[in-house]
C-alpha cells in the first residue's frame, strides 16, 4: 500500500520543471458550451433532420455528450481539464466584448482582448501572437506552424511580419486543412502548432444544426487523429499537450445560429486541456476561465513565460490543481450537475 501511495504522490507531484516539449493547439469555431458538455439540442433538430437526432440524440446527457465527443469527452473529460460547463459553477468566457472571430482569435493568440481589432477584415494584427513569440525563443525557430479553414488566419498571425507558416484551404474543407495537418505533423514535426477549424462556424450560419452536429463530431473525430499519430512518434508520444477551445460561443434557442456582442450567451465558451503537463481530473467544478488565459497556457506548456514579454496577457490556467469532486458541488447543483459530478467521480482514472 506505501509503495502504491508514494508512486501516486510521484505522479501528482509535477514539479515545475515538467512541462510538455510540444504542444498542439486546435479550435472550432463558434462551438457553444451547451454541445460540448450536454449533447445536442433536442429542441434545435429540425423534423428534416432525423438522421443527426438518431446519430446524437440520447435521453442521457452524459451519453449524449460522449455521441458528439467521444475522444475529448474520453481524454480531456478523464486525464485532462475542461473548463466552461456553467452547470459545475464553472463558466468560461470570451472578454473582448465583440464574440465573433478575428477579435477571439486575437484573445487567444494574443492573450488578451484588443479594441482595435473590430472586424473580420483582412487587417494585419499589430500584436504579436504567442506563435509568433514562440517562434523567436531558442529550441522553437522554425518549428512553429498554424494550418486553418479561414483565409484572414495569415492576417490575424501577420505572416509578413512574422513568417510564420500558415496554411490554408482554397474551399471551406475541414476534411482538407485536417489532410494538410496531418501531413506537416507526420513529415515537419512541429513543436508547436496551431489548427483552427471552421465549418462548426459555417454551418451554423446557414442555419442546419444537424450540419453542425456533424461538424463538430468531425473535429473529435481530427483530434482522435491527431492524438493518435502523437502517440506513434517517439519525438511527441509522452511530451505533447493538446488544448483545445473555441473563438466564441453562440445564442440560446432560436438565437443559437447568431453569435456577436448583441447576442446574450456567445460569451460563453470553454476550454479543454490534456496531455503531459496539462492537468487531470476531467470537469472543472466552481473556477471560471477566460480566453485570454488560452495564450499564456500554451506558453507554460510549451516551458515558456509569455507574460515575461508580454504584460498583458492574462495568467496560464491553472494545470497544477487536482480537483476534487466535492460533495459542496454534487450538493448545489442542480440534478444534471450531481449528476455529472456523480458519474464523473466514478470514473476510474488511468493510475
Ligand atoms: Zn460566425
Amino acid at each position: 500500500m506505501n509503495r502504491l501511495i508514494v508512486a501516486i504522490a510521484a505522479t501528482l507531484a509535477v514539479p515545475a520543471a515538467a512541462f510538455s516539449q510540444n504542444v498542439i493547439l486546435v479550435t472550432a469555431d463558434g462551438v457553444r458550451w451547451r454541445e460540448v458538455f450536454s449533447g445536442a439540442e433536442a429542441a434545435l433538430l429540425g423534423p428534416n433532420e432525423q438522421d443527426a437526432r438518431r446519430e446524437f440524440w440520447r435521453e442521457d446527457p452524459i451519453e449524449r455528450r460522449r455521441a458528439l465527443m467521444p475522444f475529448l469527452w474520453s481524454h480531456a473529460g478523464r486525464r485532462g481539464r475542461i473548463w466552461g460547463n456553467q452547470d459545475l459553477g464553472s463558466a468560461a468566457r470570451v472578454t473582448n466584448g465583440l464574440n465573433f472571430s478575428y477579435p477571439g482569435y486575437q484573445e487567444i493568440l494574443g492573450g488578451f482582448p484588443d479594441p482595435r481589432i473590430d472586424s473580420n477584415g483582412k487587417v494585419p494584427n499589430p500584436n504579436v501572437s504567442v506563435l509568433e513569440w514562440l517562434n523567436s525563443r531558442p529550441g522553437f525557430k522554425g518549428r512553429v506552424a498554424a494550418f486553418g479553414n479561414w483565409d484572414v488566419l495569415p492576417f490575424i498571425l501577420n505572416t509578413d511580419r512574422s513568417r510564420l507558416p500558415v496554411w490554408f484551404p482554397s474551399v471551406d474543407s475541414d476534411v482538407q486543412t485536417h489532410e494538410a495537418v496531418m501531413k506537416y505533423l507526420r513529415e515537419k514535426k512541429p513543436r508547436v502548432l496551431y489548427v483552427l477549424y471552421g465549418e462548426t462556424d459555417n454551418r451554423g450560419h446557414e442555419g442546419r444544426y444537424g450540419e453542425y452536429l456533424r461538424a463538430i463530431k468531425r473535429v473529435d473525430d481530427f483530434l482522435r487523429e491527431i492524438w493518435s499519430a502523437v502517440q506513434s512518434m517517439p519525438e511527441y508520444r509522452g511530451r505533447t499537450a493538446l488544448v483545445v477551445t473555441t473563438d466564441h460561443g453562440r445564442g440560446e434557442g432560436p438565437r443559437w445560429t447568431d453569435h456577436y456582442k448583441d447576442v446574450p450567451g456567445s460569451e460563453n465558451m470553454w476550454i479543454a486541456t490534456m496531455g503531459r503537463g496539462a492537468g487531470w481530473g476531467g470537469e472543472v467544478c466552481d473556477e471560471d476561465a477566460t480566453q485570454a488565459q488560452v495564450a499564456s497556457t500554451v506558453a507554460a506548456l510549451a516551458g515558456e513565460d509569455y507574460r515575461a514579454d508580454q504584460p498583458k496577457a492574462a495568467q496560464a490556467l491553472d494545470l497544477d490543481y487536482a480537483p476534487v469532486y466535492d460533495a459542496r458541488a454534487a450538493r448545489g447543483g442542480t440534478d444534471a450537475a450531481r449528476r455529472t459530478v456523480e458519474r464523473a467521480a466514478a470514473v476510474k482514472l488511468p493510475w
